[in-house]
């Protein structure tokens, strides 16, 4: 087995996650600070451990500028090793916490968050796990999506017992309904993240996830006040359509007219 876990040294820890912990770590050999997220799979069999490092590989053949930068994985001590680009400046959800974001920002975010998904759609990812605490922030204050490897590879059943890998507050409508995931379910849940950085709130909560599951299906929620955008308020309850077939894809998100403006004024 290689060992390419001394190629790193470990900082400090940043945080725990529902399947692994994620280290800050520097990079002996150019002194780069990155994260490693480990996940323990001793549980696997040693094919399916080699199922996640592949699944992970082709995540580092990924090149956008808002997608977390894959390096490299590998199982040592039977624990699977994520090498992934740091985002220093935390995650959306920490940011939302801190303060009111102006309309201006929330469209630059949003817009950003649409383009990387964008190109993972169109490489046939989905990511699975869009939520505010999976958009990370970079000190240039750009965004980054982050935690797509590990909603992938841990939803192969093959491996995995399936869990419930996303938020119950980021379920779309056919997801409650045990209908496939699909490209419009990550759409949903970029609905929840932009109504969450307009109000500071989910769109759906309930004190249970059965009634939680309720509301979403019903596909009532509180509006955007009308301080908002008319622009804003409408990209709302586009991406919170409860039926998949009528939700845009975020191909057509980008093409509205009022997006692309945005996009070719930003440069
Ligand atoms: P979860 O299972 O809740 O999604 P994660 O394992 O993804 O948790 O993340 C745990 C913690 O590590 C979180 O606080 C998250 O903000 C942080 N984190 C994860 N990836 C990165 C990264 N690439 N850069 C900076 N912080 C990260
Ligand atoms: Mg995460």
């Amino acid at each position: 087995m290689s060992q390419r876990l001394k190629n790193y040294e470990v900082i400090c820890k940043i945080g725990q996650g529902s399947f692994g912990t994620v280290f800050k770590v520097r990079r002996k050999s150019d002194k780069i600070i990155l994260v490693m997220k480990t996940i323990k799979v001793q549980s696997l069999s040693k094919k399916c451990q080699q199922e996640s490092v592949s699944e992970v590989t082709i995540l580092s053949s990924l090149s956008c500028p808002y997608i977390v930068k894959y390096y490299e994985s590998f199982v040592e001590n039977s624990i699977l090793h994520i090498i992934m680009e740091y985002c220093e400046k935390g995650d959306l959800s920490q940011l939302i916490k801190k303060q009111m974001l102006p309309e201006n920002k929330i469209w630059k975010y949003f817009i950003q968050t649409c383009l990387g998904l964008e190109y993972l759609h169109s490489k046939q990812i989905l990511h699975r796990d869009v939520k505010a605490l999976n958009i990370f922030l970079t000190n240039d204050d750009s965004i980054r999506i982050g935690d797509l490897g590990v909603a992938k590879i841990l939803n192969n059943t093959a491996c995995f017992a399936q869990t419930q890998v996303g938020s119950p507050y980021y379920l779309s409508p056919e997801l409650c309904e045990e209908k496939p995931y699909n490209t419009k379910s990550d759409v949903w849940a970029l609905g929840c993240v932009l109504y969450e950085m307009c109000t500071t709130k989910h769109p759906f909560t309930a004190p249970n996830q059965a009634a939680l599951l309720l509301k979403i299906v019903k596909g009532c929620y509180m509006p955007l006040s009308t301080e908002f955008s008319p622009g804003i308020r409408e990209i709302v309850d586009l991406l919170l359509e409860k039926d998949y077939k009528k939700r845009p894809s975020i191909q057509a998100v980008l093409t509205r007219t009022d997006i692309e403006n945005k996009i070719s004024d930003s440069g």
